[in-house]
């Protein structure tokens, strides 16, 4: 668990690459700067840790691309203290970043096995979610509902209803959207039943795993 000046050097640099690519917001800029994303992936991977690319995980998963975590994060436009939805942990490095927002978060895996590792492995470089949950994020979380923001890190077959209404007013949902490639769409949720949709760009996710009964 070693992080060294060459990895923070390291680090400003992918800043700057996703500074160049559109990432503005200096908060998520900072988060990127801060979080020792060599320590998610496996050692030996770590040489690239901070290209802007993706990488296999544990389960036939991955952790997505920094420009991908650095776009959502920046579109969901998180303020401390807002209560967040997180679908897909993986790595965990995406709730890193929600946590360096200062957002309070909830993160639902659905492969237990990274469900495990990544409960673990979070606390010991000190990030704590309100609760990191081992089941199905096509249900949401309906007993801590509703949320500022929701944000799912799988490619989603089609928008789950559940987690529409479990957005607050005002709040946001961020989904891909498709099967082999998706639409980054963002929901704005103007009224109780009102929703506004925009559609960001093509992005490629690993599938979010079929609901479970
Ligand atoms: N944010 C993660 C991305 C991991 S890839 C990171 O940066 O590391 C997507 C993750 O979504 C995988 O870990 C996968 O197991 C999980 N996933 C897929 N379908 C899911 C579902 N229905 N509910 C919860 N998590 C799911």
């Amino acid at each position: 668990m070693k992080d060294t000046h060459k990895h923070q050097g390291l680090r400003v640099k992918l800043a700057s690459v996703l500074n160049a690519k559109g990432i503005t917001d200096e908060r998520v800029l900072n988060a990127i700067k801060k979080i020792p994303r060599h320590l998610f992936i496996d050692s030996s991977f770590e040489a690239h840790a901070y290209q802007d690319k993706a990488f296999p995980i544990a389960a036939e998963q991955t952790i997505s691309q920094p420009y991908t975590v650095a776009f959502q994060s920046q579109t969901l436009e998180v303020k401390p203290g807002e209560k967040v939805l997180e679908i897909g942990t993986g790595s965990g490095y995406q709730t890193a970043v929600l946590l360096e927002l200062k957002a309070e978060v909830y993160s639902i895996e659905r492969q237990h096995e990274l469900f495990k590792k990544t409960s673990l492995f979070l606390p010991k470089l000190g990030y704590r979610a309100k609760k990191l949950i081992f089941g199905d994020g096509y249900k949401g979380l309906p007993e801590i509902a509703p949320f500022d923001k929701i944000i799912v890190t799988a490619g989603a077959p089609f928008v789950p209803k559940a987690l529409l209404s479990q957005l607050k007013v005002g709040g946001r949902l961020l989904i891909p959207v498709g099967d082999k490639t998706q639409i980054m769409t963002l929901f704005i949720r103007k009224s109780p039943k009102e929703f506004e949709k925009h559609e960001l760009g093509d992005f490629a996710f690993v599938p979010m795993l079929e609901e479970k009964n």
